[in-house]
């Protein structure tokens, strides 16, 4: 080994160990979501140490039933689609899903306080510094995503109030330019990220990502979006900190 390769397997296990202690947490609705939202993030942090780790409320089990070559009963899907994430989450080098077991379309008929009490349990267990959900429009006015995040801004504040450590919750949220170009009805925090993090060497994981959710149309197609854009980051919302303040997500996992 030569004193360049030397230096460099140093900066690299340095790097792959920087995050060691720390933990990042998804809260979604749908297998997928993850992927949309947070797919490079998640693999970026999992490769610098952060555990990272994935809480999905249903199996989308009202999802398309295939896309190439690929056709899938109605019964069959749960599974299909819970394999798809499982694989996924392997990519990007998080733990296992964690699924909350309600049904697609489901969530918001159910009782917000037991939801919000399960993640907790897991919130509190897990002692993530940074939870990543959706905001109160959830992205796509899916109402799954918003009944998501009425219970985990819930679960959230619960777990800040208690823990001795800084935590930080995050919104998925879209500038509003490329919000228009989704044609997505959205604004307010959810179109005003502040946290944005460069996607560039971590796309291909993410573009894998979306196509092994063979299943479902809609990732087959970001993934071809992502595949034909040349200037794409990965975008939230850090709530509670002033106007116009931008922060990077490295500072959220730093001890202050
Ligand atoms: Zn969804």
């Amino acid at each position: 080994m030569n004193v360049l390769t030397f230096m460099l397997t140093i900066l690299s296990m340095n790097n792959a160990n920087r995050y060691i202690n720390k933990s990042i947490l998804g809260i979604f609705a749908h297998p997928d979501d993850e992927t949309s939202s947070a797919g490079c993030t998640f693999t970026k942090f999992a490769q610098m140490g952060a555990s990272v780790n994935v809480i999905t409320a249903t199996r989308g089990e009202l999802g398309t039933l295939g896309t190439g070559d690929l056709s899938v009963s109605r019964e069959e899907l749960p599974a299909v689609r819970e394999s798809e994430l499982t694989q996924v989450l392997s990519l990007f080098g998080a733990n296992p899903p964690i699924l909350l077991d309600y049904k697609d379309q489901e969530v918001e008929s159910q009782k917000m306080e037991v939801i919000s009490e399960k993640l907790r349990n897991h919130i509190n267990h897990i002692e993530p510094d940074v939870v990543i959900t959706f905001g109160p429009q959830g992205i796509s006015r899916h109402p799954d995503h918003i009944a998501i995040h009425r219970c985990a801004l819930d679960a959230f504040n619960a777990y800040a109030q208690g823990i001795n450590k800084k935590v930080s919750l995050l919104y998925v949220a879209i500038p509003e330019l490329a919000a228009k170009e989704f044609d997505l009805d959205i604004d307010g925090p959810e179109t005003q990220p502040n946290v944005f993090v460069p996607t560039q060497e971590y796309i291909d994981v993410k573009i894998k990502a979306l196509r092994t959710y063979q299943s479902q149309e809609d990732a087959q197609e970001f993934a071809e979006w992502l595949e034909n854009s040349s200037d794409y980051y990965e975008t939230f919302k850090i709530v509670g900190v002033e106007e116009g303040t931008v922060i990077t997500f490295e500072q959220l996992l730093e001890d202050c």
